[in-house]
């Protein structure tokens, strides 16, 4: 694929949240770009965006897949969200595809209705049973929000014109927690598809629950959760799973994070300015920030953006660059992970993944449970 053609662009509509989820990349991890966006994005820069959005899909002719993100995004509240869909849908009609991230607490009747006007998929945020989602992910008083999330899935489920909205639960793993429990909680929620993340981290600071590089904490516990998935005649789409066994036997991938295939991932933050993807922030303060030049939707042309040079650094910063990746047996299927989890303050992203020990335990244990039923 050109480097000039971009698949997901994600609004960041609010910039702040009404969780305080301790293991958050956005407002934990050094990074501190969000105290000078305004709290939520202002009618110009969403019109702006819009307007853009539409042109870039013409010229491109590739379809584009906008995410509504925060902070949380729901904060905008409904007149602000009718306004916004309304725009995206005019400007983006199908193929494309509009979708919000949300953690769900402020998910209620009239939210949902505006989804269901304008074809929003809806993924929302739970890390499993109630003693697991609540150990992190908290309100700013301290309060696990278990309960309030699983209401708020309830009401989507229960609508049958909503139903099909629902694209998902984003879960972080707790590598403490049993993988049995979570799989089968976020199972009886009647998802149709999980999609687990390992916490965010570096080689300068390990993610929260990793004792090294070297360790396998993550890479057990998601081989634990593959077992069980793998066991269940009746599993929901698990991405990472799905995509890893998709590329052991010669597939493709869905999403950044594994797999050799690049994407083209741009922001458009509260105020309008253009940035990388924000996961870079995992790696160093402002690192999702563009270097010599500062883009806005208000005053750039998205589309000269998407071909300038500084792009195309961006974009190529995908394919890792460290030697153990570029010679390891399983690049194709692990793409040396997340780029931002590549960091290290000595040597930049030159580096293979913190995950690369977590990543070979799972991609082997797929193989084994391959070879044992392609054998059978
Ligand atoms: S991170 Fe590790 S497993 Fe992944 S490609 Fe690099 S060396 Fe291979």
């Amino acid at each position: 694929m050109a480097y000039d053609v971009i698949d997901t662009v994600l609004l960041k509509i609010a910039s702040r949240c009404n969780l305080d989820c301790s293991y958050c990349y956005v407002y934990h991890m050094g990074d501190d770009g969000w105290r000078n966006q305004p709290k939520r994005m202002s009618h110009t820069v969403q019109a702006a965006t819009a307007s853009q959005l539409s042109r870039l899909y013409a010229s491109q002719g590739h379809r584009l897949h906008v995410v509504l993100h925060g902070g949380e995004p729901l904060l905008i509240g409904p007149t602000r969200m009718r306004t916004l869909c309304s725009m995206l849908r005019s400007a983006l009609p199908e193929p494309c595809e509009l979708h919000v991230q949300t953690n769900g607490l402020l998910l209620d009747e009239e939210i949902i209705d505006i989804f269901v006007e304008f074809e929003v998929g809806v993924s929302i945020s739970i890390d499993g049973p109630r003693k697991v989602h609540d150990r992190y992910r908290v309100d700013i008083r301290g309060r696990g929000s278990y309960d309030r999330v699983r209401g708020a899935i309830a009401r989507l489920t229960a609508r049958k014109d909503a139903r099909p909205l629902f694209s998902g639960v984003l879960a972080v793993v707790d590598p403490d927690s049993n993988p049995a429990d979570v799989y089968t909680d976020l199972k009886a929620t009647g998802t149709p598809g999980i999609d687990f993340l390992v916490r965010d981290g570096n080689h300068s600071r390990l993610p929260s629950g990793k004792a090294s590089a070297d360790s396998t904490e993550f890479g057990r516990w998601l081989s634990q959760a593959l077992d069980m998935y793998l066991s269940d005649p009746t599993p929901p789409k698990v991405r990472i799973f799905d995509d890893m066994l998709r590329l052991i036997m010669g597939g493709t991938s869905s999403k950044e994070g594994v797999g050799t295939t690049d994407y083209g991932i741009l922001v458009i933050e509260t105020d309008g300015t253009i940035n990388k993807n924000d996961t870079l922030k995992v790696a160093k303060n402002a690192a999702d920030r563009f270097d010599r030049e500062s883009w806005s939707i208000l005053s750039d042309n998205l589309t000269d953006v998407v071909q300038s040079s500084e792009y195309s650094e961006y974009y190529n910063q995908q394919q890792p660059t460290s030697p153990k990746c570029r010679n390891c047996p399983e690049l194709h299927v692990c793409g040396g992970g997340m780029v931002a989890h590549r960091w290290s303050d000595n040597r930049g992203f030159d580096n293979p993944s913190v995950f690369c020990a977590d990543q070979l335990m799972l991609i082997s244990r797929m193989r084994e449970w391959l070879s044992r039923h392609q054998a059978a």
